[in-house]
């Protein structure tokens, strides 16, 4: 794979080109529009604890190069297993104001459950924090399965509340160092699941034909050698790509009929800086929609738990 480096924006510029991106899916989709002010309210507070991490010290980690290369090599993303501490104080008071944005939003009690859980102890915000980087969703869907919350919920509020250190933590491993050490195992990866984190990307944005895969949580953008199925690496006829609306050619599936997995893919004018390829991913829903009726899904997280 190549890595890509998306270069980040100063916060205002950042939410001025969220809302451009905001309002032209608001105006080509109404029945988007509280999709789209939920996630503006979330983004929102994203963006706040981006900018609060930018403040702090980069973490001190002892992953020296030579070791995330033979991960690397393996397949294996470069976070997993890794005891990373995480600045819980910093972002614990997230997990809260995602619950208050979700209830208010839509979610409803659903989310001020969650909210309670969090505030009076029952959930050990440490703990979920740390399940989250990891992408341990079987430790988060128990653990809010046992307390009779929404595992989805509380799986989309931790990754909101963590995706500011993850990415962070990408950008400052693969851009630091990859440019000496990292070059060889980097240019073997050629799988599909984020190099950082290991999760799925949400979509792969194209910009002057590139395909670049945007990872869902941590944001990281990587390229692949060959146009094949992401998740099983099948490049035959079964591997298709087609645009469901005849008038946007410019919106895209891939379509894996082997193993029944979708890509959306969006043609963009540049990259999304983190965390806008969530606007990507609301722009596209139709995609979605239009993948799983027939038939096709996302697989589930790859799990690196004990590797
Ligand atoms: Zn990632
Ligand atoms: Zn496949």
């Amino acid at each position: 794979m190549t890595y890509v480096a998306v270069s980040g924006l100063k916060a205002s510029d950042l939410r001025e080109m969220a809302e451009r991106r905001w309002r032209a899916v608001a105006e080509a989709r109404p029945d988007l529009s509280p999709a789209v002010d939920l996630q503006r309210h979330l983004l929102g507070l994203v963006v706040d604890l981006s900018t609060a991490l930018d403040g702090r010290p980069v973490p001190r980690l002892s992953l020296p190069p030579k070791y995330v290369a033979a991960k690397l090599a393996r397949a294996v993303p470069v976070f997993a297993g890794e005891p990373i501490p995480l600045p819980v104080p910093l972002l614990a008071p997230a997990l809260g104001q995602c619950c208050d944005a979700l209830a208010a939003g839509g979610a409803g009690d659903a989310a001020t459950h969650i909210r309670e859980a969090i505030d009076g102890g029952s959930i050990e915000v440490g703990s979920l924090l740390n399940a989250s980087f990891q992408r341990d969703q079987a430790a988060i869907r128990t653990g809010a399965t046992h307390r009779g919350l929404s595992p989805d919920l509380v799986w989309l509020i931790a990754e909101l509340a963590v995706s500011p250190f993850a990415h962070r933590l990408q950008r400052m491993i693969f851009e630091r160092v990859q440019p000496d050490q990292l070059r060889e195992a980097m240019s073997a990866w050629t799988a599909g699941h984020c190099p950082a984190c290991g999760s799925w990307p949400a979509l792969a944005e194209v910009v002057g034909g590139s395909r670049t895969l945007r990872c869902s949580f941590c944001a990281s953008a990587w390229e692949l050698p060959t146009y094949a199925c992401i998740y099983c690496g099948n490049g035959g006829e079964t591997f298709v790509t087609a645009a469901p609306d005849e008038e946007r050619k410019d919106r895209r599936l891939e379509l894996c009929s082997t193993c029944g997995g979708y890509l959306k893919t969006i043609d963009l004018p540049e990259l999304s800086p983190f965390p806008l390829q969530a606007i990507s991913d609301i722009e596209t829903t139709d995609l979605d929609v239009a993948a799983m009726e027939h038939g096709y899904a996302r697989p589930a997280l790859r799990s690196f738990a004990r590797r």
